[in-house]
Formats: structure tokens, sequence, C-alpha cells
């Protein structure tokens, strides 16, 4: 008997597409309001609250009171590579965060049913937009797509709901949606304490009762000390470390950090490089390494580490979705800020020693 020939090769569906590269950058619901998040600080908003239903998946809305959105900007706005944050080759060298290029609001335009109320400052009405497959659709068949004014507060509201509804295999993967909530209030909790004059809130809907909330005008101090609990505060240490080099690669740090008393089960790393939440398993390592010799057994810290580096030494060959990141010079500058961490655990624990003897 003969072997079937080889099946021929056919182009795939461009709405399949589009939903397989969306899939590639908003995995589940905390991802894609990572990127929400970040587009309501690009616009400057100071409050942002955010309104989850079944972990994100059937509703996950966000309102901001940022810059708004014009209303001639909204019929290209899903589209993929439309952003207002790049114009030129060499604004992507100059870029501070690791953005998604115009393509947040796309890819869940893909995998969602997205929709938009804007208002800008000068406006004297709000809009209303809602996209699918990154272009404009009406409200209801046989109506127009173009965008509807409407009552609203300047800023922005997010509308996104029944996440991945046309992709089965990913909705299956998620079927947990407390842990889905979980995560949400994961990377809420994060950028609330890398933002801490922005007021932050995050509730179930139809729940009276936050399960987030910050003030506005805090501080990273006081913003910890809120999200990871008051007895936090008596352990917490504090060191900037920076370097500038005439011309060259320079770079700052703030570090939050956890002295010797404190004892959080596992280790709790926030990470930002240039404001963008990221991992890095080296980094993350070292950390856990300068702690290693000083706590006891089966007890880690507590450490948030803001880096700015300048963007040209990003590796900008990196892909964005990629949550792990590289940069010039990471070994010297991880090993810099690792010493002046434990110095100052150092010098810390031994003032305390002092104390007790005196
Ligand atoms: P990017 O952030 O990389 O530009 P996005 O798809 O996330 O791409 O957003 C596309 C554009 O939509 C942004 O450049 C910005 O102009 C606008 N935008 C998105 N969200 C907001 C918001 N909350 N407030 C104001 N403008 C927004
Ligand atoms: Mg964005």
């Amino acid at each position: 008997s003969e072997l079937p020939g080889p099946a021929p090769i056919r182009r795939l569906q461009e709405s399949l597409i589009n939903r397989i590269a969306a899939g590639e950058i908003i995995h589940r619901p905390a991802s894609a309001l990572k990127e929400l998040l970040e587009n309501s600080l690009d616009a400057g908003a100071t409050t942002i609250r955010v309104t989850v239903k079944d972990g994100g998946l059937k509703l996950l809305q966000i309102q901001d009171n940022g810059s708004g959105i014009r209303r001639s900007d909204l019929p290209i706005l899903a589209e993929r590579f439309t952003t207002s944050k790049l114009t030129t080759f060499s604004d992507l060298t100059k870029l501070t965060t690791y953005g998604f290029r115009g393509e947040a609001l796309a890819s869940i335009s893909h995998v969602a049913y997205l929709s938009v109320v804007t208002k800008t400052r000068t406006s004297t009405c709000a809009y209303k937009a809602l996209y699918s497959d990154g272009k404009l659709v009406p409200a209801q068949p046989g109506q127009s797509e173009e965008p509807k004014p409407c009552a609203g507060n300047d800023g922005t509201t997010i509308t996104i709901e029944n996440l991945f509804f046309n992709t089965p295999t990913r909705l299956s993967a998620l079927r947990n949606t407390s842990e889905e909530y979980a995560r949400i209030l994961d990377v809420l909790t994060k950028y609330a304490i890398h933002n801490p004059k922005v007021s932050f809130m995050c509730k179930k809907a139809g729940s009276s009762s936050p399960d987030l909330s910050t003030p506005s005008a805090s501080t990273t101090r006081h913003a910890i000390k809120m999200l990871y609990g008051p007895s936090i505060e008596k352990d917490l240490l504090q060191i900037a470390v920076n370097e500038d080099m005439k011309g060259e690669v320079s770079w700052s740090s703030e570090v939050y950090f956890t002295n010797v008393n404190y004892q959080a089960k596992k280790t709790i790393l926030l990470l930002f490089i240039n404001s963008r939440l990221v991992e890095s398993t080296r980094i993350k390592r070292a950390i856990e390494n300068v702690y290693t010799g000083i706590l006891p057994k089966g007890v880690s810290p507590f450490v948030y580490l803001s880096l700015k580096i300048d963007p040209r030494s990003v590796d900008v060959n990196v892909h964005p979705t990629k949550k792990e990141v590289h940069f010039l010079n990471e070994e010297e500058i991880t090993m810099q800020i690792c010493d002046t961490l434990q110095a100052k655990i150092a010098e810390k624990s031994h003032s305390r020693v002092f104390e007790y003897q005196t």
C-alpha cells in the first residue's frame, strides 16, 4: 500500500491568524489588565478603578481620569500598530517602556468584545465605540458603527467582555476564576506600589466593598504598608543606587527591602524596569542569594526594586511579550545593587545587636 502524499499547504484565515497572534500578547485577564493599566498611567490618570466579573473572563472594566481619546482617533484605535506614543524609528530607541507599540487594544479586540467610552477635557460630551477584530462595529446589526455621543466623565473607560470567547482551548485552561482574580489583584497591588500618587480601586461587579483601594498622593513606603500589612513597615529598609558616567550608560535604582526580622513564606519580588513590571530570573536569584546567608531556612524577604536605565541599553530585539527582560551591563548593575543591599542589611543588624548590648 502507498503512503498518503503530503497535505497541501494552505493559508490560514486572517481572523484565525489574528486570534493566534493576540493570544501571544494577551495570555489571561491579568495580562490584559496590565496593558490597560499602563495605557491609563500613560494617559496621566490619577484615579484608576477596576471592576471584575468571573476573574475577568466575563467582564474586565477599567475606568481612568486620564487625557481621554479624541473622537477623530476612535476609528483606528483598535487597529494593529496604531499608537500615539511612537512616530519615528528613532523614537523606538528612546522608548521608556516596553509597550506593545499599538498592539494591546488590537489584540484584545480579536479575542473579546471591546468597548470604549472616552472624553477629552475639551470635548463637550463623551463618545462610545465598540470594536471587534480591530474595527469599529455597530451596537446592533443594521446600526451605524460610528462612535456615539453620550454622557461621561473626563477620561476613559475600557470594557472587555467574554474574553477568549472565540478561543475555547484558552478559555478552558482558565476555568479557575478565583485564581484569575488573585492574579488581577496581584498586578494591581504591584502597580499601586510603583505609582503611589495614583489612587487604585478594584472590586467584583455587584460588590459594594472594594478588595483593593489606595489613596492618591501617597508614598511608596505607605503603599507597601497598606498592601502588604502594617507589620512590614518596621522591617523595611531603603536604598538608592545610581551610576552616572559621562556619555556612558547611566542608571538609577530605588529599593525597598525587608531586614532579617521579616519572614515571608515565599520571596516577594516587585521588579520594575523603566516603570514596567517585568521578571528576571537572574535578578531574583541574585537577591535571594543575598538573603540566603542571613535568613533562617524556609524564610523569605520582600523586595521592591525600581530600576531606570537608558532605554537604549534595553535589548530592543527582545520580544515585548517575553516577561523575561535583558539589558546591557545587567550583571554589573545587579551586583552593585545587591552589594549595597547586603551592606545595608548588615549595618542595620549590627546596630540592632549594639542596641541590645547597651
Ligand atoms: P500603545 O499603548 O502601545 O500605544 P495600545 O493598543 O495599548 O498601544 O493603545 C493604543 C493607543 O490608544 C495609545 O497609544 C493611546 O493613544 C490610546 N489609549 C489607549 N488607552 C488609553 C487610555 N486609557 N487613555 C487615553 N488614551 C488611551
Ligand atoms: Mg498600551
